[in-house]
Parts: C-alpha cells; sequence; structure tokens
C-alpha cells in the first residue's frame, strides 16, 4: 500500500465581492488529489482535499516542497502499525520535515491541503465517513446533526441595502437560523446596515458581524459600544489576528460574545490566543480552519491545547464551509460549522442530498469526507486525477 502520487492545480475562485480588509477579484485555491495503490469497490482510491477560501492557492509549494517529501518517504513509513491504511500523523511528520518552528503562514495552507486528502483517502480505505472514524478514533460518540450557519453580506460594489436584506431573505428561506455579514468599513456605513438587516430578520434568524481584523482598537472599542445595543450572535475578527491585547481589551467594552482564530494558523497561535487573547469560555467562539492550519492533524493537538485552558471543544466554530470541518464537527463533538450557501463553489457546501433546517444539518453516511455526495465537486475533483 504506497501513495504512487499527488497532483494539484490551483483554481479561481474569483468573485465581486469584499470584505473590510480584502476583494475576492482574483482569489484561488489550491486542489489536491492523492492517488494511492488501493482499491475498493473495483475503484483506485484517490483523496482529495483543498485550502479554504481567503488565501490563495499554494501550488508552487505543494509542487516544489511538500509533496515530493511525501513521494520520497519509504512508503512502509507511512504506513499504521497493522499495515492496513496510511497513517496520516506519520505522512505529517513527512510533510514537514526540516521545517523550522514558527512563521506560520502559507507552508499551513499547503500542508493542510494535503493533509484533508490525506484524510479523505484514510477513511475511504477504512470504508468509513471520516465523522465516524473519528469518533472511533477519539472514543467518542459522534452526532451527525451538525449546527451551520449561513456567511454571507459582504460589501458587492454597488449593492444597497435592498439586496443585503434580499439575501438575508433568501438565507431564512433555506433553513437557517442564524446568519452573518460583513462589517469594518465605518460605523456610518454599517449601523444602517445591520438596523436593515435586524428588521428583515424579525426575530426568526440571529445576526452575527466580522470585521475581518479591519479595526484598530479605538475603532474596534467604537464598534464594540455600538454592537452592545443590538443582541448579536457574535462580534467576529474586530483587529488584527495576532493583536492578542486588543481582544482582550473588547471584553470591557463588549459583554456580548465574540468570534476570531479563522487567521490563527497553528497549535501554538491557538494556544496563545486562549492564553492572552481575553477570550471568554462562557460565551466567546473560536474560529481555526485546519484547511488553513496544517490540518487535521494539527487541529487534534489545537483540541488537545483547548482542553489544558479549560474550553469545551463545543465552543469552536470553523471557518471555511468546507465538508473536513463538518466531519470534525460530527466525529469530535464542535459547535458546528460556518457554510456559504452563495460563495465559493463548487467547494463549500453540502453534499447533494443534505438539507438545511433549523440551522442544522445531518451528515450522510459516505465514506472518506463525502465528496463524492457532491457531484459538481467530484466532477473537478475526477478531472484532476484521471
Ligand atoms: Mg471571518
Amino acid at each position: 500500500m504506497r501513495i504512487v502520487e499527488i497532483r494539484e492545480r490551483t483554481a479561481p475562485i474569483a468573485s465581486s465581492i469584499a470584505n473590510a480588509y480584502i476583494d475576492f477579484s482574483k482569489m484561488t485555491l489550491s486542489l489536491v488529489a492523492v492517488v494511492t495503490d488501493v482499491k475498493r469497490d473495483g475503484r483506485t482510491v484517490v483523496g482529495y482535499g483543498f485550502n479554504s477560501n481567503g488565501r490563495y492557492g499554494q501550488g508552487g509549494l505543494i509542487r516544489e516542497r511538500f509533496a515530493p517529501r511525501v513521494l520520497e518517504a519509504e512508503p512502509k513509513a507511512l504506513l499504521n502499525d497493522a499495515g492496513d491504511n496510511l497513517d496520516p500523523d506519520r505522512i505529517w511528520a513527512a510533510l514537514m520535515k526540516n521545517e523550522k518552528p514558527g512563521g506560520h503562514g502559507e507552508r499551513s495552507v499547503a500542508v493542510g491541503t494535503i493533509d484533508m486528502a490525506v484524510w479523505d483517502a484514510v477513511a475511504k480505505i477504512a470504508g468509513k465517513p471520516l465523522f465516524r472514524l473519528l469518533a472511533e478514533r477519539h472514543r467518542r460518540e459522534a452526532n451527525p446533526r451538525v449546527f451551520v450557519y449561513a456567511a454571507g453580506g459582504y460589501y458587492y460594489p454597488g449593492k444597497g441595502v435592498e439586496q443585503l436584506r434580499a439575501e438575508m431573505r433568501s438565507y431564512l428561506d433555506r433553513g437557517y437560523t442564524v446568519v452573518k455579514m460583513k462589517i469594518g468599513n465605518s460605523l456610518d456605513e454599517d449601523r444602517p446596515r445591520i438596523e436593515a438587516v435586524l428588521k428583515e430578520l424579525d426575530g426568526k434568524a440571529r445576526l452575527a458581524v466580522d470585521a475581518n481584523g479591519r479595526l484598530s482598537l479605538e475603532e474596534a472599542i467604537g464598534y464594540a459600544k455600538m454592537l452592545r445595543d443590538y443582541p448579536l450572535f457574535w462580534y467576529e475578527e474586530a483587529g488584527d489576528p495576532l493583536d492578542f491585547t486588543l481582544q482582550a481589551a473588547l471584553a470591557e467594552f463588549y459583554p456580548g460574545p465574540m468570534a476570531t482564530g479563522e487567521n490563527l494558523f497553528s497549535h501554538q497561535d491557538a494556544r496563545n490566543l486562549l492564553r492572552y487573547g481575553g477570550m471568554r469560555p462562557d460565551r466567546d467562539w473560536l474560529q481555526f480552519d485546519c484547511a488553513l492550519s496544517y490540518g487535521l492533524c494539527e487541529y487534534q493537538r489545537t483540541l488537545a491545547a483547548l482542553d489544558v485552558a479549560g474550553w469545551s471543544r463545543s465552543r469552536c466554530i470553523p471557518h471555511g464551509g468546507h465538508q473536513m470541518s463538518l466531519n470534525i464537527a460530527a466525529g469530535l463533538g464542535l459547535g458546528g460549522n460556518e457554510s456559504y450557501p452563495d460563495l465559493f463553489q463548487p467547494y463549500g457546501g453540502f453534499p447533494d442530498s443534505v438539507r438545511v433546517s433549523d440551522s442544522h444539518i445531518v451528515m450522510p453516511e459516505l465514506p472518506g469526507i463525502g465528496f463524492e455526495g457532491k457531484s459538481d465537486l467530484i466532477k473537478v475533483m475526477r478531472e484532476l486525477a484521471k
């Protein structure tokens, strides 16, 4: 049993949206296929992965550095003790050979993308949904019903409040009871947007707001003073992701729930947030995204750091809207997952059979991560592996 090939293609996921920090006009991602020599049901087992939106494709790093390390490793050294499956942690160690500590920036995305494909292959070889495999490995009970919320509400050029309201209405119509919109351009611009959306939601859904790290300490406090008058689901990523003092200071001005962590790319950075960011385990939310931060092997270390810090993993609702985090949520007891009903297709979203009801989905029993259940996605994946 061995990995015979790792393929990568950088694909566009461009759109005309913008948050307070970046636009997505040139956004790309890396799609990866890990091809094995294993057959299941007459078909070669191929694991697939991709990185989350918001960071760009990692083709250079994957092709020049990370894929060769796996392919150069002794194949037996990448198997589990029983020799009947690949071992994700041993593959992860091969990926990270001769990498110095610290500086988690782009390589964490490249490694996270390959790691997703490896876990997909491992679960397919085991013939199980990844969330069931994870629950077994951690001696937990899986819960296939997962909370999801609708992320959107971007700044579209020329988009008025009426279109924003219509977008939010459409999420309600699709079964969501928690929705999210972008903020951070200015108080004057955002106050009427927020009030219009709350009016549209009319108490039938909760609203989260996301500043995408745009705000200075003074601005973040200004927003906190405005936002605390509204019954928000959370106030997300007010300031720079590594400015833990800013995050800690905000708690004095904002008693409601806050969320952050999508731009922290290692368990060490996550641990620093818990140590120094003033986050409150009884109400705040952690959004670390394995597909940007060295993958599930590393995410398990992040969850261990949460345990040590006295945090429940049910406070984790990852960024990214991909099926990998849905599996982790269902298998390891996270609080839910982000979803982008209208964006970043075909990569984000759910298998075709899945419907959102009361802001929850139920995981189908598909081997691996479940990409084969999403017809538009598996089509582009199989083209890469062909
Ligand atoms: Mg965000």
